[in-house]
């Protein structure tokens, strides 16, 4: 058995409480605690989910000596903006933010024609241990509150809103779980942060369900914990290769749960909800883009409701690994196509600002070691 890290170290001192980490009846009780009438929460729910305000001294409607007291109790400042970087003409914008205790975390916002998404962690590092990401190589350093990776969300819808973003103001549109961290390892504050995301306004950001993508390993208990929750979101699956030889080397946990069993849960998934299910498969030159193994993923999805995203691979520093050549990928999309199953190959948004796949906050956490 591999030993993979589920349970993150006990972070020394815990994140303070925010609204996001509580749900809405726990809101109202919070502030009932503190002897102050319900509405008072929903009063500061609306400043942050739906103004994105934080700022006590702007809260017109609530009295001026309880600003502060509800500013501790409810949305004390969880994220700080250590800096940004952007590339692709201001179109790609990562962010690097400190958490209360000096940990760093990124999240990547990335301005389309037809949307705008962000790219957000779920964890300060990953236990996962898939050999060619970045955060991987890091290892856990703990696990994300609810809030901590809300505020993610909230300071990028408050970035678009504020028409920081190229062709001024817009609207956040997207959210996907592809940041550092393995989402369903860190299951239920990443849950919560999904209810906020998906709630409407104002107990939530009312981001619709299927804008949200959450990217797992394949860890099939949390694939069915998650059938079970009645919130539909976009369920990807980073799978890489199609045979469990290979897969127990590239996603280790695979030889906790085989491909067979990953795509299995993913059906079941598809069954609940009648979503489409993605399958990430990052192609790494002569060891994941044979032909054969597209004829082996093309036979394992044909008539299935899955959709295959390859992603040319962002070589980690140091890596023996590159990306496959441009002829074996075209191959490899077409010998899929032939068994009529939908495949997109990612754009490569962010690589020279390390924001792209497995590269966040990597570097960043290096120097700061
Ligand atoms: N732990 C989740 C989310 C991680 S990152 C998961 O594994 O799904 C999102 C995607 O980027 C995953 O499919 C991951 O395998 C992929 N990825 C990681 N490192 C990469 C790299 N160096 N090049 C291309 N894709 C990579």
């Amino acid at each position: 058995m591999i030993d993979l890290v589920f349970d993150a170290p006990v972070e020394k001192k815990k994140a303070p409480i925010h609204l996001s980490d509580l749900t809405v009846a726990q809101r109202k009780e919070r502030a009932e605690e503190l002897g102050l009438p319900a509405f008072r929460a929903n009063q500061l729910a609306v400043h942050f989910f739906t103004h994105y305000n934080d700022d006590p001294e702007s809260w017109s409607d609530i009295p001026k000596e309880l600003r502060q007291p509800l500013a501790d109790a409810f949305l004390p400042k969880l994220l700080t903006l250590v800096r940004s970087i952007t590339c692709d003409g201001g179109k790609t914008r990562k962010d690097l933010w400190r958490l209360h205790d000096g940990v760093l975390v990124e999240s990547v916002l990335m301005k389309y024609t037809d949307r705008t998404t962000v790219c957000i962690s779920s964890q300060a590092g990953c236990g996962m241990k898939c050999p060619f990401c970045a955060t991987g190589q890091a290892g856990l350093t703990r696990n994300l509150t609810a809030g901590e990776i809300t505020a993610q969300v909230v300071m990028a819808a408050k970035a678009c809103a504020a028409g920081e973003l190229p062709g001024g103001e817009t609207r956040l549109s997207n959210v996907v779980f592809m940041g550092m961290g393995e989402p369903l390892a860190n299951y239920k504050p990443v849950m919560q942060s999904v209810r906020n995301l998906t709630s409407p306004q104002p107990n939530g950001l009312g981001i619709g369900a299927r804008s949200v993508t959450v990217s797992t390993v394949g860890l099939v208990s949390g694939i069915d914990k998650l059938i079970d929750e009645d919130i539909p979101v976009t369920l990807a699956i980073s799978l890489h290769t199609p045979d469990d030889e290979l897969r127990d080397s590239l996603v280790p946990i695979n030889s906790r749960w085989k491909v067979r069993e990953v795509l299995q849960a993913a059906d079941r998934y598809e069954a609940k909800t009648g979503r489409r299910y993605s399958i990430e498969y990052a192609l790494i030159r002569d060891i994941n883009d044979q032909a054969w193994r597209a004829d082996l993923l093309g036979r394992l999805l044909k008539n299935k409701n899955a959709h295959v995203n390859l992603i040319p691979l962002n070589p980690t520093p140091g890596s023996k690994w590159t990306a496959s050549r441009a002829e074996d990928e075209r191959a490899f999309v077409e010998i899929l196509e032939g068994y009529g199953v939908p495949v997109t190959v990612r754009d490569t948004r962010g690589r020279e600002i390390d924001g792209a796949c497995g590269q966040l906050a990597a570097a960043e956490v290096s120097s700061a070691k």
